[in-house]
């Protein structure tokens, strides 16, 4: 992958987070956020984090897992040799339900997109779904993290396939000594796992059949006709097949964009 490929990818990523940054999608979350908290880290990065939705303190400061379950992880990470600036964290709503409320089918639908266009243009090998509500909503399917946890699946999210690796919350293992322990046990994989050769990637006509097949069954799912259609015709990712061997593939995201990009995704 040439550094121009990958400057126009996180380029590309920019100008997502300053579409996201003025979602107006979902009308009570729009009103009642402080910042959009799109995500932060790589945006070349072999590793990939997705919670569930920003808290209290991150739509305070607009960036992921800034409490103490991003401590945790900052921990977890650093025990495998990583650290955040090396992986990029997201979550699956990109605006804070009030009062931390479960996000709605329609706002998961609503932000769908983002997360899609994330993973699209950083091209990670690996994501870590963090718990049960991301786990089940990347794979579709209501089995939950017990049973799923430290098991690997190939899965397609979007254009791009990846390996999905789901892993306890770290905001549940914060309270749960055993879970803890099983979180640190399926860290402990994640070195290896990175170290495999990229998943084959969908042709490209197919990926956009795929993509949209996913779009419309979410759409009807989620009982809307009109959000998940708006701007994911848009942008054609590169095959993007990784050469490198380490974790990150580049560069962290950075350059003279307006203040707010810069800030989330810049932040190495
Ligand atoms: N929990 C999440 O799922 N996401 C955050 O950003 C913080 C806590």
């Amino acid at each position: 992958m040439s550094s121009a490929e990958i400057d126009q990818r996180r380029e590309a990523l920019k100008q997502v987070f300053a579409q996201a940054s003025v979602c107006t999608r979902c009308q009570e979350l729009a009103t009642t956020r402080k910042s959009v908290v799109f995500g932060a880290g790589n945006a070349n990065a072999d590793l990939m984090f997705v919670g569930e939705a920003p808290g209290a303190s991150e739509d305070e400061q607009g960036l992921p897992f800034v409490g103490r379950a991003g401590k945790l992880l900052e921990t977890l990470l650093k025990e495998i040799g990583l650290e955040r600036k090396d992986v990029f964290i997201a979550n699956v709503l990109k605006c804070r339900p009030p009062g931390n409320r479960d996000p709605l089918p329609l706002e998961i639908e609503n932000c769908r997109e983002y997360l899609y266009r994330q993973v699209e243009l950083i091209q990670p090998r690996v994501i870590c779904s963090l718990g049960n509500f991301s786990t089940k909503l990347l794979r579709d399917d209501p089995t939950g993290i017990t049973r799923l946890h430290g098991k690997p699946q190939e899965l397609t999210l979007g254009r791009r396939t990846v390996r999905l690796y789901p892993i306890f919350h770290p905001a549940a293992a914060l309270y749960t000594p055993r879970m803890l322990e099983t979180l640190r046990e399926d860290f402990a994989r994640l070195p290896e796992l990175l170290a495999q050769s990229a998943p084959p990637q969908p042709i490209e006509g197919e990926a956009d059949a795929l993509a949209q097949a996913a779009i419309v069954r979410e759409q009807s799912e989620a009982g809307t006709a009109e959000s998940a259609v708006r701007g994911l015709g848009d942008q054609k990712s590169s095959d993007g097949t990784s050469a490198s061997g380490g974790v990150t593939k580049g560069a962290p995201a950075g350059g003279d964009e307006p203040a707010g990009a810069v800030d989330q995704l810049g932040l190495f």
